[in-house]
């Protein structure tokens, strides 16, 4: 039986190594059940809700106004599949869920939802706006909303909600500020009016959005953060219309419409004046969970890729032992889990700031825009290179290929697109010298390792912060233009840190293995030198592929 978890050569080694012993022991039957359920069921359903988008409903037979969303069964099955079996919008809000006696730590909510991406990419949308709508809530407002918590965080068909977030209008995705929904108090409750240009799943239980506050100013400063439910109240639908839904390349299993705020009920948020800083903690989120989408469809092109060069014979000979194929295929192995390492990493991060951490708070802010760049900008390359490597058949719809590439695209574009991230980096750089931050946290951990490779790494990082003042030392307008360009090298070389430490763990493991030092060394000499020949990885690109053991000794050979 075909199983993503098991099929997947860097998953449990890194889980082994980020994860704690009990964390790591609870969530080994979920990856074998979710594996399975990703290679098996989940797929079949993605394909059918793909082939089957949902439709907008504006009336009931009677004239009535109903604005509802009519979903195939398949998106249901989907539905059920993540939110209630696995929890997974539910895990990281309250103690209990598969058992576990706290809140499960982002790490292994980020380990599984990967597992499930591989094969449905779209529902992981609303599930991260359910997600993190619980956790602005429980963040800025918990006790006024704790009926909305619990059912944001509910495993139970009966009580479950999900959560949307509206901000972007027509004149103004990225840039906020240009708002024009507006709040008006109504004593008891706020009433909004506007239009929302991008609203996924608008049918949402509970919605968060930003509107203008009167009296409070221009700009982002003028937003005030509000809760809009699908019902009043009292029972009745609330005054959100839904005018149409979006015809999309991707993601095409969940809704994504233009709504209306027709002097729809609403609640305020936290504090008022902070409307829009309170909205930034949910998209941080969503931006690390974007990355993690990034990496499973990634990934999954890998497996794709290596499973067909495996089987395609050409000349007499397959595929995978052809060399330009292997050349092909190196790099994209190497960035998938390369991927994978970093989302950990920043889930990781996320773990300790949420339990107070201000370092950790520090590189998880820099690391977040910085995943969401890199990680998300090369999934559409991989992507890409997957559908070609499959021949004709990666452009034919019969196969999975079309749907990665087309929701692989999607990832860069939505919640901040690369250039806005890149710019987000370069405020990171300017305001709190974070590429001071990471150096010193990245490159200590490199120089700790007992690897030849780790000293290369930190005069590599003691460099690279180097150059980052110079950046900040250029004319504004140049510092812009080279920001994509050094976010790209600020996140590589923390996946190039991560690579050689999960490496050194598996070389002092009960059983060494020399796979993930091989890893390490090509995908740092690659770094160094994009046109280096990595004699030995490709050699042994089977292990690199699919797992299998690699001698320390000629790992090392490749430094
Ligand atoms: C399928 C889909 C679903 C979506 N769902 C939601 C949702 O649920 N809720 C929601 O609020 N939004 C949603 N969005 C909106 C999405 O987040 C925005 O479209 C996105 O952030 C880009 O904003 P924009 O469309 O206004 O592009 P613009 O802001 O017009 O940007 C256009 C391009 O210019 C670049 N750019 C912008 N500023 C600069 C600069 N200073 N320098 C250089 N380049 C720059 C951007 O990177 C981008 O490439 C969705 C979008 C899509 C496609």
């Amino acid at each position: 039986m075909p199983n993503f978890a098991d099929q997947d050569p860097a998953l449990r080694p890194l889980l082994d190594r980020v994860l704690s012993a009990d964390d790591r022991a609870r969530i080994e039957p979920l990856l074998t059940e979710l594996g399975a359920l990703a290679a098996g069921e989940i797929d079949r359903q993605a394909a059918l809700a793909d082939a089957n988008p949902p439709r907008l409903r504006s009336y009931a037979p009677d004239g009535e106004r109903i604005d509802e969303i009519e979903y195939h069964p398949a998106h249901d099955r989907l539905a059920e599949i993540a939110y209630e079996c696995f929890g997974l919008a539910a895990m990281s809000h309250r103690p209990g869920v598969h058992g576990h006696p706290a809140r499960t730590p982002h790490t292994v909510k980020y380990a599984l939802s990967y597992l499930y991406v591989q094969s449905e990419f779209g529902m992981a949308c609303p599930l991260s706006m359910t997600d993190s709508a619980a956790r602005v809530l429980r963040l800025f407002d918990p006790e006024r909303y704790a009926a909305e918590i619990a059912a944001l965080t509910s495993t139970d068909p009966a009580t479950r909600a999900t959560g949307a977030m509206f901000m972007t209008e027509k004149q103004g995705g990225t840039d906020v500020g240009r708002t024009e929904t507006v709040a008006s108090d109504r004593g008891t409750h706020w009433t909004l009016t506007g239009r929302k240009w991008f609203a996924s799943n608008p049918g949402a239980d509970i919605v968060l959005t930003l509107a203008r506050v009167p009296g409070q100013g221009e700009g982002t400063r003028g937003l005030g953060m509000f809760l809009v439910p699908r019902l009043r109240p009292d029972g009745t639908r609330n005054a959100v219309r839904i005018d149409r839904l979006k015809d999309k390349l991707g993601s095409r299993s969940i809704a994504s419409g233009e709504v209306t705020l027709d002097g729809a009920y609403a609640t305020p948020v936290g504090d008022l004046t902070r409307g829009f800083r309170q909205m930034a903690e949910m998209l941080n989120v969503s931006r690390l969970s974007n990355a993690m989408r990034s990496a499973a469809l990634m990934r999954r092109a890998v497996r794709e890729s290596v499973a067909h060069a495996r089987e395609r014979v050409v000349f007499g000979t397959p595929l995978f032992e052809q060399p330009l194929m292997r050349a092909t295929l190196l790099p994209m192995i190497l960035d998938a889990e390369a991927s994978l390492a970093l989302v950990l990493e920043a889930a990781a991060r996320l773990d300790e700031a949420d339990a107070g951490d201000a370092a950790a708070r520090d590189l998880v802010r820099v690391l977040t825009p910085l995943a969401k760049y890199t990680v998300c900008k090369r999934a559409r390359t991989v992507t890409g290179e997957a559908m070609e490597i499959r021949g004709g058949n990666g452009y034919i719809e019969d196969w999975v290929n079309p749907r990665l590439l087309r929701d692989a695209h999607l990832g860069s574009i939505w919640e901040g697109s690369s250039n806005v991230i890149a710019l987000d980096v370069l405020r990171c750089l300017r305001r709190y010298a974070a590429h001071h931050t990471l150096a010193r946290a990245y490159g200590e951990r490199a120089r700790a390792l007992s690897l030849p490779a780790g000293k290369r790494l930190a005069v590599r990082w003691e460099e690279l912060a180097a150059r980052g003042d110079r950046l900040l030392a250029g004319p504004a307008a140049e510092q812009e233009m080279r920001a994509g360009r050094y976010a790209e090298e600020l996140t590589r070389t923390v996946m190039a840190t991560l690579l050689l430490e999960q490496a050194a763990y598996e070389c002092t493991a009960p059983v060494p293995n020399g796979r993930a030092l091989l890893a390490a060394h090509v995908y740092l000499a690659l770094l160094t030198d994009p046109e280096a020949l990595p004699r030995t990885a490709l050699a042994h690109l089977a292990a690199l592929a699919e797992g299998g053991s690699v001698p320390i000794a000629v790992a090392e050979a490749d430094v």
